[in-house]
């Protein structure tokens, strides 16, 4: 089920930089042939009712990325709000931040609960012209009676009923007259046909529940059939791209514009949904996450979300690259989760400045350093750091080093602390560890080293090579922070895979909270979102929860993948 295709080839781009898939083909074609008027408007059409996950961020670089094959191109930003139960304005506003971060902008903001009015009087039109009626019986009847692939369905009593009662029903309906699941309206269609959805699929349901844009203006609301392909019409939408589940509505769609009479009417394109492995992928299920509190709301750093994300410290531009490997396809597959890990490390290498933190601090002091003297050591910024260059960190005889640097019975071919053992405090000073101190319970809590006088910089001044390099904070200078280590949120490649019960395997250590890590004062002072690589360790970024006297970090991902290496030894 791993979608393997080589990142490369499956790119989304052409050499030129232009979208090249299937669905850039297809509109290519139209405006070659001037079928749209040689027009281009694409949309994108959230429901507000959760945050958007990196499913929506490809359907957004696809939609807004098509834009760009034509001049006049654009793509509207249109909410689909049409279920008021479910939506808010939090999560509308939510998803206007979360596209802007992704790197996308959009005329004004438009909504389907704008187009309520046309929708309606377009639903009397269609009463008018015979293709609607007002069923009175209840769902469950309704449904009942619809048959199945191999069974038609059954016209019901309502189905011909003269205009003019339909015409007075629906008015009821759209007056409040009508208690709610007394009344739907229905098209008009075929209770036989083949494509289940025509027949007779419901239009408007009502549903005396406030909208949080139209308040109680509305009594009823339409089903998202009738809403969606006319609310394409209504914008002069040329292409509407959706999901392969949508492709079983397709003749619905059509249907509907076509007894609308809509000239230049929107035409209707499915791709392939983003699945990733190890990853839910569904506002429902991911508002039960939060709901449960299996997570800290939306934007938890474990989440799919974007907002999540970017708490994690994703870059848009390693989102937008992904997006694009991952390409469009026609068929559904399940893409491994690496592929978007590699492209975030690929953005993060390049952009990340290096710093050093010790996570799991244990003290080493220099025993014969001078007391009380401090230094300016001057360190080469590692190959990779943006800035370049050198940067000056403070050097005492008293630093952190990270505990699992140090082992008491070392092996052959360690190169790190260990007693005898010479080693390179990077850039600093090269130490040798001459007594281990222990608390009452044996654990290590000092770490005494004698210093090589003439090693200042790091390097012997008799030539003799040292292999071992560790970093260190010095103690005098160091921040104390917050560091909150995750890992991925479910144990399972598939967690939707057998009974669907994903909360199952949820990794019970997916945040590990560290209290009392070692910054270089440097990292201090970065805003929240502020990214970096602690040296040796992974990719951080500073979280909002923390403050310039307390920082708090979140691991964004580690230098490389040890996931990996679990998975094989598993297997
Ligand atoms: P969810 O099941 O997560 O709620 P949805 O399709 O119901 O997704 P919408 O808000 O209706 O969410 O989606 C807006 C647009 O994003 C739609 O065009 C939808 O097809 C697309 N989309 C949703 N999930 C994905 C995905 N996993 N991959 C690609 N596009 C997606
Ligand atoms: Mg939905």
């Amino acid at each position: 089920m791993t979608d393997a295709r080589d990142p490369v080839s499956s790119r989304n781009t052409d050499d030129d930089g232009q979208p090249g898939n299937f669905v850039a083909d297809r509109v290519r074609a139209d405006l070659a042939s001037g079928a749209k008027g040689g027009r281009l408007l694409t949309r994108f059409p959230p429901e507000p009712n959760g945050y958007l996950h990196i499913g929506h961020a490809k359907s957004i670089c696809l939609n807004f990325g098509l834009a760009s094959l034509a001049e006049q191109g654009d793509t509207n930003l249109r909410f689909d709000d049409t279920n008021p139960e479910a939506e808010s304005t939090e999560y509308v506003e939510a998803i206007e931040r979360d596209i802007h971060w992704l790197g996308f902008d959009w005329g004004e903001t438009l909504f389907t609960s704008s187009y309520f009015e046309q929708l309606y009087a377009w639903a009397e039109k269609l009463v008018e012209k015979g293709l609607a009626y007002v069923d009175e019986r209840d769902l469950e009847t309704i449904r009942a009676t619809r048959g199945d692939f191999h069974h038609p369905g059954q016209d019901g009593p309502h189905r011909d009923r003269p205009i003019e009662e339909n015409l007075a029903l629906l008015r009821k309906m759209r007056a409040g007259e009508l208690p709610d699941g007394a009344a739907v309206l229905r098209a008009k269609i075929d209770m036989a046909s083949k494509d289940l959805k025509l027949r007779d699929p419901l239009m408007y349901r009502i549903k005396k529940v406030p909208h949080h844009r139209t308040g109680d203006e509305w009594p009823i609301y339409p089903m998202y059939d009738w809403a969606h392909g006319q609310s394409d019409a209504i914008e002069g939408i040329t292409h509407s791209i959706c999901t392969l589940e949508f492709v079983n509505h397709h003749g619905l769609y059509d249907w509907f514009l076509r007894a609308l009479e809509i000239e230049n009417p929107p035409e209707q394109i499915e791709f392939a949904k983003l699945a990733l492995t190890y990853t839910v992928l569904s506002k429902r299920r991911l508002l039960q996450l939060v709901e449960q509190g299996h997570v800290n709301g939306w934007d938890d750093p474990r989440m799919p979300t974007l907002a999540g994300m970017r708490r994690r410290g994703f870059t848009p531009e390693a989102i937008r690259a992904f997006c694009e490997r991952v390409g469009v396809s026609k068929s559904d597959s399940t893409v491994d989760i690496s592929l978007l890990e590699h492209a975030l490390r690929e953005d993060l290498n390049a952009t990340s400045p290096r710093r050093m933190a010790v996570l799991d601090p244990l003290k080493l002091t220099i025993t014969n350093w001078p007391e009380g003297r401090e230094i300016e050591v001057e360190l080469d910024n590692l190959p990779g750091d943006p800035s370049g260059g050198t940067r000056q960190v403070a050097f005492s005889g008293s630093v952190w080093v990270e505990r699992e640097d140090f082992m008491e019975q070392a092996p052959k071919k360690w190169w790190r602390l260990a007693p005898g053992n010479e080693v390179r405090l990077r850039g600093a000073a090269l130490v040798t560890c001459e007594e281990v101190v222990k608390d009452a319970e044996g654990r290590v809590t000092e770490l005494r080293c004698s210093y090589d006088p003439k090693s200042e910089g790091g390097e012997a001044s008799d030539g003799r090579k040292i292999r071992g390099t560790v970093h260190w904070v010095s103690a005098a200078h160091a921040v104390d922070a917050e560091v909150r280590l995750y890992d991925r949120l479910f144990l399972a490649e598939y967690p939707m895979a057998g009974d669907g019960d994903f909360l199952q395997h949820l990794n019970p250590d997916s945040l590990e909270v560290r209290q009392g890590c070692k910054l270089e004062p440097s990292l201090a002072t970065l805003a929240p979102g502020e990214r970096v690589q602690f040296e040796r360790l992974g990719y951080f970024v500073a979280d909002p929860d923390g403050t310039p006297e307390r920082p708090v970090f979140g691991r964004t991902i580690s230098l490389r993948d040890s996931w990996a290496k679990i998975a094989k030894k598993l297997t």
